[in-house]
């Protein structure tokens, strides 16, 4: 499997997981039809194959990164997709979440996109888009792994800036980075190993998300796991879908189908098996059936070119 087919999986597996979890949004586990693939409905009345806030902001981010790094910049972006409908699957933002909306808000008053992000909320919207941070910079695991969580933490404070989103951010990032990179599943995912120990061994890290990286997914099993919008909730159910699932598909449908907040822990751990078994990993179907496909296949080509 190549570079470029885990980078685009690692994109198209966001969108296409976001897609999945679309229609049984908000909804208690076991109250709906088990999800196995693209359904309409949904709290914004969707079409199979339609995605949400989570692909557009990653569009977004996506756009932003294939011009260098300039958080104003995605802040900038993620305002037009919310007063625009830019990088919307149908023109319109219909969904946008409370923390991302008053980050963004205090962004057009004061232009400081560094300080614009609650430091309240913790809810999981700023990993939900975080895909083309480790698309674009993977390379920086080689040898400069903290700077690469410096630039996910910067992303993630746009909009949502307390430390468990950013460090949430952090852990994501670097995980997903290892993956495209092409490191084991295992050794990526491992507390001791390359990746997470410097992470854990930086003082700041809150301890509820030290808890998620430590292994609590491997322990726990639904209800303790569950599908919520709270940024360590997501992270834990994306890596208890993912950890030892035998594809894409396995994953994906396992965590939408914990309802919830279901097309963006769809969208996380989408963007895990995504940059694990690659974009050819994800069933031919799924990628077909997605929305607005051009809109995805627009933003990865500038994004996918040697990165600065
Ligand atoms: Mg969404």
């Amino acid at each position: 499997m190549s570079l470029i087919d885990r980078k685009r999986g690692a994109l198209y597996g966001l969108a296409v997981g976001d897609a999945m979890g679309a229609c049984v949004e908000f909804r208690s586990p076991g109250t709906f039809e088990p999800v196995t693939g693209f359904r309409a409905g949904g709290p914004f009345n969707l079409k199979a194959g339609e995605w949400t806030d989570d692909t557009s902001m990653a569009l977004a981010l996506a756009d932003s990164l294939a011009t260098g790094w300039n958080p104003h910049d995605q802040a900038t972006r993620y305002v037009s997709w919310w007063k625009e409908g830019a990088y919307s699957v149908n023109g319109t933002c219909f969904d946008i979440g409370g923390t991302t909306l008053s980050g963004l808000i205090a962004f057009t008053k004061t232009g400081d996109a560094g300080n614009s992000g609650s430091r309240i909320g913790q809810g999981n919207g700023s990993i939900m888009r975080l895909s083309p941070v480790s698309i674009r910079y993977s390379h920086l695991m080689r040898d400069q792994a903290a700077r690469l969580g410096e630039l996910a933490d910067e992303s993630s404070a746009v909009t949502h800036a307390a430390p468990e989103c950013r460090h949430g951010a952090r852990v994501l990032a670097l995980l997903l980075a290892g993956l495209i990179e092409g490191m084991p599943r295992e050794a990526v995912l491992d507390p001791s190993g390359p990746i997470l120990k410097p992470l854990l061994n930086d003082g700041e890290i809150p301890a509820s998300i030290a808890r998620v990286v430590r292994g609590s997914y491997r322990e726990n099993q639904p209800p303790e796991i569950r599908g919520t919008g709270h940024v360590v909730k997501t992270l834990e159910a994306a890596l208890w879908a993912f950890h030892d699932a035998p594809d894409y598909s396995t994953a994906v449908i396992k965590v939408v189908n914990l309802g919830e907040d279901s097309d963006s822990t769809g969208a996380v751990t989408g963007q895990l098996a995504g940059a694990f078994f690659g974009e050819s990993g994800i069933p031919r179907e799924w990628i077909s059936g997605l929305a607005r496909k051009e809109m995805i296949e627009k933003v990865l080509t500038p994004l996918l070119a040697p990165a600065d």
